[in-house]
């Protein structure tokens, strides 16, 4: 049997006009916002939302006046479709110029918007043991990612993964040298699909706090910053449900500056001969990570909660303590392939879980 992750087609405009199909993780954040109480247009709060990362990035903005709200709108609208072109990991542009460059050995000058975002890739990739390898972006192609609608199968060869494993891609691969890089391993292709939001989410934050607007929440896909509060209340959000279709895990308040990044096997994935074959690829098998359904990261830093929740989630429900120990993680939520959950006490202590029967296990990391 083979069907996909697409089960919706709604059409709605990108930014630039151009028709796009809906995917079920979008409608969830489309659910996601409806849930936030206060949602409604007020003469102090202003919402937009945008299409970029293939994605839907929702914009709340509080306590700010129209004309502050749509130039902060207008500019950060042009600073992610920028990210999204610098950034994009297989259409033309300056992140795919620098893999073809990566891919010759040679010595080369980066582009200066990419080279902050190589050395953020290299340190997380080496705190997470390489669990999150920006560098494994040949395999991910392999496996059919790098397009927009998810592949249909059958899976790649043995043969094909194996190939492409024995050449150990790896961020420690490149060396540096001012705005010089080269790659000692031609095998590396990078790509920055589980940090990129994180990073251009701080980034819109920051701007935002910049312009004097103190109380906003920016969600892309379920994944999101928060400055300041809702009111006189934290922001409040849901976590999805990794295997209810539109259902919540659990309700979170997400205090000041705080990020929250969550990496489920159900956002792109596809089913072949029963079996599902997601987006998180384990760098160790080069297959998708198997033990986990979703991992939620709490974390001050959005590029670090996005590249966590995604290292976690292949260490899986036997080794996320080590990395989350080596990260000073304090609040880790993974759900495991039987859907036992497991928490960390500091998660336990701020998260409401929807399912009363379904009792977490809390475990200091
Ligand atoms: P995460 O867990 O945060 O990341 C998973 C993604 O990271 C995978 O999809 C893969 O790309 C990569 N990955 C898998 N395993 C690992 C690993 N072990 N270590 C490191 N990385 C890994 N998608 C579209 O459909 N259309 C687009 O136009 C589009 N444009 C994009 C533009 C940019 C600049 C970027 C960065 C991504 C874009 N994507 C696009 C990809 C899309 O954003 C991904 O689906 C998304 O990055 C996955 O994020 P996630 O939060 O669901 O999962
Ligand atoms: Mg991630």
């Amino acid at each position: 049997m083979i069907s996909s992750s697409i089960r919706h087609r709604d059409n709605v405009g990108s930014p630039s006009g151009e028709p796009v199909r809906l995917k079920p993780h979008l409608l969830f954040l489309l659910f996601v916002i409806l849930l936030t109480p206060g949602c409604q247009q007020t003469p102090h709060e202003y919402k937009r939302t945008l299409l970029v990362f293939g994605t839907l990035v929702n914009i709340t903005l509080r306590d700010v006046d129209e004309e502050l709200a749509q130039k902060s709108f207008e500019q950060i609208r042009q600073d992610l479709e920028l990210m999204h072109f610098l950034w994009h990991p297989w259409k033309r542009g300056p992140l795919g110029r620098t893999n073809a460059l990566l891919a010759t050995g040679g010595w080369f000058s980066v582009n200066v918007s990419v080279l902050p975002v190589i050395e953020k890739g290299r340190d997380l990739a080496r705190i997470t043991n390489n669990l999150f390898n920006p560098a494994i972006g040949k395999l991910i192609a392999l496996w059919g990612y790098h397009q927009d609608e998810p592949p249909t199968g059958p899976p790649p060869s043995k043969e094909a993964i194996e190939q492409l494993l024995a050449q150990h891609p790896r961020m420690s691969d490149i060396e540096f040298d001012g705005l010089r890089i080269r790659s000692r391993n031609p095998a590396v292709q990078l790509d920055f699909g589980a940090m990129a939001k994180g990073l251009a989410i701080d980034r819109v934050i920051d701007y935002l706090r910049r312009q004097g607007i103190h109380n906003a929440i920016v969600n892309a896909g379920g994944d999101l910053k928060v400055t300041g509060s809702h009111g006189d209340r934290p922001w409040r959000i849901g976590i999805r449900h990794p295997r209810k279709q539109d259902g919540v895990l659990a309700a979170l308040d997400v205090n000041d500056g705080e990020s929250v990044f969550t990496s489920g096997d159900y956002e792109r994935f596809y089913e072949y001969e029963g079996r599902r074959y997601h987006h998180i690829i384990d760098p160790r098998t080069g297959y998708p990570a198997d033990q986990t359904t979703s991992v939620t990261v709490i974390h001050t830093n959005a590029a670090t909660a996005d590249a966590a929740a995604t290292a976690l989630f292949v260490a899986g429900p036997d080794g996320w303590q080590a990395i989350a120990r080596k990260m000073q993680l304090r609040y880790v939520m993974l759900v495991d392939k039987n859907g036992r959950i497991i928490m960390t006490p500091a998660m336990a202590k701020r998260i409401a879980l929807t399912e009363i029967d379904n009792k977490p296990v809390v475990i200091e990391p």
